[in-house]
């Protein structure tokens, strides 16, 4: 990539998410306090988390196993992000990895394009959002989700997503409405911790599917694009060290050195330790260590499975 090109990825990412910190700093005391601050962060902690350690480790990958009210929960925590139902997500992240950044691949950055400027920015969008309005946009559930289609308990949860999204409104209004006394505290709350939560997640998420196929580090042989992005690794509670991920899908711990924080991960071995999981999955270093580029190529690691 270009530096010209870097340059542009790295605007396009940044600009409207300083604009947001800057609307923050403008309107601090007049329509955002720290109560509406902490009712945002509580909500995108907990619903990223149901996305990250429900949606994607443990309903796409199957990275550990837990009790019935621990998935459902997490199934309903990880709706309230509004990324769609449990079903729907899962079936379009398994396409995903079955056609990493080739033909099929519901939102690869690169797949039919080429290597100037206006190329990567129209692959970066499309990976972004764009393909949510894609024809190819989504996948057969029967064919990529069979597995939860059969879990009557998920399939439930996916019939109540829009009760489960007009709750996660709900819920950040009637904090607001208690803590701060008056209906107008209800609605500033509503604003930051529905709508700007559901806006901030929506884009880091998203920027796990556009940003981390395009910049970032690698060090495993895989044969796509995904890139390790630690900046986002923070904001995403782990899942963008995507490229720790494309290398060995079904692993609970996206982040596999020390220094590479995964709060999910460390949310998933907490629950192992209190016994809420089991059969958690974990990468053997000698493992990692033979799938690291310049390591020798072994044909039996060529393709690790995607777990799912
Ligand atoms: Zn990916
Ligand atoms: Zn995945």
């Amino acid at each position: 990539m270009t530096p010209l090109q870097k340059a542009a990825n790295l605007t396009v990412v940044v600009l409207p998410f300083g604009g947001f910190l800057a609307s923050v700093v403008l309107l601090w005391g007049n329509f955002i306090t720290w109560r509406d601050v902490t009712i945002l962060v509580v909500g995108y902690l907990l619903t990223c988390l149901g996305i990250s350690v429900g949606f994607h480790r443990l309903f796409t990958h199957r990275a550990f196993e837990t009790s019935r009210p621990l998935r459902y929960g997490l199934a309903a925590l990880g709706s309230m992000a509004v990324e769609g139902s449990v079903i729907t997500w899962v079936a379009d992240h398994r396409k995903h990895h079955n056609f990493a950044d080739r033909e099929g691949d519901p939102h690869s950055p690169h797949v039919g394009r080429g290597d100037g400027v206006r190329e990567a920015l129209a692959g970066l969008f499309h990976a972004h959002v764009g393909w949510l309005w894609g024809d190819q946009a989504h996948a057969d559930e029967r064919r990529y989700a069979k597995d939860l289609l059969a879990d009557r308990g998920l399939v439930w949860v996916t019939r109540l997503f829009f009760p489960l999204v007009g709750l996660s409104l709900l819920l950040p209004f009637a904090a607001g409405w208690a803590l701060g006394g008056t209906l107008g505290a209800g609605l500033q709350a509503l604003f930051w911790g529905g709508l700007i939560r559901i806006f901030l997640l929506h884009h880091v998420t998203w920027s796990v599917n556009s940003v981390c196929h395009f910049v970032g580090r690698r060090r495993f042989q895989v044969r796509d694009e995904s890139r390790n992005v630690w900046w986002l690794a923070l904001l995403s509670l782990g899942e963008a060290w995507h490229h720790n991920h494309h290398a060995f899908p079904s692993s609970a711990f996206h982040g596999l050195k020390r220094w590479e924080i995964d709060v999910s991960g460390l949310l998933i071995a907490l629950l192992a330790r209190l016994g809420l999981v089991w059969k958690v999955v974990r990468i053997a270093p000698e493992l990692q260590a033979r799938r690291e580029l310049g390591a020798r190529p072994s044909a039996e690691l060529a393709d690790a499975p995607a777990g799912s």
